[in-house]
């Protein structure tokens, strides 16, 4: 396995362990005066005490007999040299004999020590086993290794979860599942369905992997690593699995959890161990699920402490993807739901600097993913998959991953010979109970509050000579917001106040729909009004853009100053003046959308058909963008 053939560098916490209970072991046997006594005949005990040489008798009751022999005899009993190595050391003989009996014993040395030969003293003692002893002094240190083991083992998940989890000695190993190329099902593109964008986004990579010199001659540089965004079970990993399986390279699979453990230090060596790996084995894929776990941006107030393991644990992280050149061909995929609360320090140029969104899929892409699904299953002719597609909306691809098993799991139960359409109905019912709870279910108002909502940003944006080019709008739901709408933002340095007054304009749009077309507004526009309030601040108070407060900015370099730079009167200034900049912008977005009422209307119910639409269905209902298309003119000003 991959852990096992790379013994030989990298240091290792458990081996430190190791070597201290054996320190502390040998201590014990090496030190103290634990000399195992001598043997002796009981003869040759009573001619030491008749000689007089013997100093203490200790008699124990299973008629074993323990002896010192006095300092000054050592030497007539061991030899001088022996007696002078005793001297130095201080220590003093002892020796044991059997006793025929301990009334004999006795007897035996009251009459010497009425002869005058033995003036010690006898000592009765119940027998101290010798094991006994030894267990006494080391059982402690045992039971402390032991327990130290099960918990090394607890917290590295038992010694056979993978192949890294090997217990105590390797605790600093990372703990990367390897899937070998050529081996297990190779997974590809077709098991990804829809998800278009993202396929087109990782082709370069595939393409890298397979061909790095092609790119490598010209001197180009290949993206170190991406960022699938999205989700939970939209199929990042299916797709960072396919990416591998499309290169047919191996693959690296972990989660960030995988890094953070108790010790401190453990989560950078895994890193290390992680990437050393990878080199070995390159090219090849490493793809870390979940990687905010390390990943989440680090402390910015020094007083407020950290989690400093953590934090090494992500430096050893940039450290790592800045340390292996842009031609060692690993490539490294990242899964993530939250890109805000990433450090920004792995976003930049040189390692996580592409973000590839993989979303919930839309009717179309439902179906197909049903197709995938579908496949393994022996399906009765009644099945449709439109049906099931319309039948789920706001699904991931592994609920109808599970749809799709939990009805054939339904139909076997009724002993059926193939999964009829019921079963289908009745998985989909059961997984909307389990998902309720985590992930909210459209109802069909909803839906349509979302359309008109959705409509309304795309309407404006193509009515807004600044507001950026609409590229896909889609209602499914997407974060806090309501349903998603992808523009082509312009690469601007500067931007001018109308400039901002569009965009402000075309975000207060969703909200201004709701009120006009359904005749209640609600929490779906909570997204864009928090960004126009930030953004009628921002202009106000920094950028000097309002009438009444021209020409100043109020912007406070001190992160966590409490004191504003500004009065109180300013303070209300302010506040007035963005409330009067968002009115103003709000009536105007209703006033372009009363406008072209008919063409919103059409593009709601386009909305609510197709779950999403693209610029193309904006232009055939609008007519050409008013202001020609600027992002054409930028595309081809950068192929210039
Ligand atoms: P994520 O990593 O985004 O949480 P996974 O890749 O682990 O999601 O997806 C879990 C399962 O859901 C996959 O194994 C697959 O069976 C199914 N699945 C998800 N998205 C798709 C898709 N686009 N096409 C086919 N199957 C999918
Ligand atoms: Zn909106």
């Amino acid at each position: 396995m991959a852990n096992n053939n790379n013994k030989k560098t990298g240091f290792n916490l458990g081996w430190l362990y190791g070597i201290i209970a054996m320190a502390l072991l040998g201590l014990y046997f090496f030190s103290g005066n634990n000399e195992a006594p001598r043997r002796i005949t009981y003869s040759q005990f009573r001619e030491y005490v008749q000689k007089g040489w013997v100093e203490a008798v200790i008699a124990y009751d299973n008629r074993k007999v323990e002896l010192t022999i006095l300092p000054d005899s050592v030497g007539a009993v061991l030899g001088q040299a022996v007696a002078d190595e005793y001297q130095k050391e201080k220590r003093s003989v002892r020796m044991v004999t059997d006793a025929g009996s301990l009334e004999s014993l006795d007897e035996y040395l009251n009459t010497q020590s009425a002869e005058g030969n033995f003036k010690g003293e006898l000592i009765y003692k119940k027998a101290d086993h010798l094991f006994t002893g030894f267990l006494v002094n080391v059982l402690p240190f045992i039971l402390i290794i032991a327990f130290w083991v099960l918990i090394m083992r607890r917290m590295s998940g038992g010694s056979n979860s993978g192949p890294g989890g090997g217990g105590v000695f390797s605790v600093g190993k990372s703990r990367a599942q390897l899937f070998e190329k050529g081996k297990g099902d190779r997974i590809t593109f077709k098991d990804v369905a829809g998800q278009a964008e993202a396929k087109q986004e990782v082709e370069e990579i595939v393409e890298f992997l397979k061909n790095p010199q092609k790119y490598t001659e010209l001197g180009g540089k290949i993206p170190k690593g991406a960022l699938l965004v999205g989700p939970p079970g939209t199929g990042k990993t299916l797709l960072a699995k396919a990416v591998a399986g499309e290169a047919d390279v191996p693959f690296f699979s972990l989660s960030g959890s995988d890094f953070v453990e108790m010790f401190v230090g453990v989560g950078a060596s895994r890193v290390r161990d992680l990437f050393r790996q990878a080199k070995e084995k390159a090219p090849c894929i490493i793809f870390i699920d979940e990687i905010d776990a390390v990943g989440r941006a680090r402390g910015k107030n020094p007083a407020m402490g950290g989690n400093d393991e953590r934090e090494s644990t992500l430096n050893q992280l940039l450290t790592e993807m800045d340390g292996f050149g842009t031609n060692s061909g690993v490539i490294i995929l990242a899964a993530t739901n939250r890109v805000d609360i990433l450090d920004k320090a792995l976003l930049r140029a040189g390692r996580f600097d592409r973000q590839i969104h993989v979303d919930l899929p839309d009717l179309n892409e439902r179906k197909e993913v049903f197709g995938v699904h579908l496949r393994p299953l022996k399906l009765s002719p009644d099945v449709d998959v439109d049906l099931l597609a319309r039948q789920t909306p706001g699904f991931s691809g592994a609920d109808i991953a599970n749809v799709c098993n939990e009805a054939a799991l339904i139909a076997a139960r009724s002993g059926k010979k193939a999964v009829e359409k019921q079963d289908f109905l009745s998985a989909v019912d059961r997984i909307i109970g389990g998902l309720e709870k985590k992930t909210k279910i459209l109802t069909q108002e909803e839906k349509r509050t979302i359309a008109l909502h959705e409509a309304g940003h795309a309407t404006l944006s193509w009515f807004l000579e600044w507001a950026d080019p609409l590229i896909k709008v889609t209602i499914v739901p997407r974060g806090r917001a309501l349903g998603a709408a992808w523009y082509l933002p312009e690469e601007r340095q500067i931007t001018t106040r109308e400039q901002m007054l569009d965009e402000m304009c075309a975000l207060l749009g969703g909200r201004a729909a709701e009120e006009l077309f359904t005749g209640h507004i609600s929490t779906g526009a909570m997204n864009d009004l928090e960004r126009v309030t930030k953004q009628a601040y921002g202009m106000i108070a920094y950028a000097g853009m309002s009438e009444k407060l021209p020409n100043v900015c109020y912007y406070n370099q001190e992160e966590y100053g409490f004191t504003k730079p500004y009065s109180e009167a300013t303070a209300q200034l302010i506040d007035n003046e963005s409330k009067a900049m968002i009115a103003e912008q709000y009536e105007r977005a209703k006033r372009l959308l009363l406008e072209h009422r008919e063409g919103h209307a059409e593009l709601a119910q386009l909305l609510m058909d197709r779950e999403v639409i693209f610029a193309e269905d904006a232009e055939r209902i609008f007519g050409k963008r008013p202001w020609g298309s600027r992002s054409d003119e930028i595309l081809e000003n950068d192929k210039a």
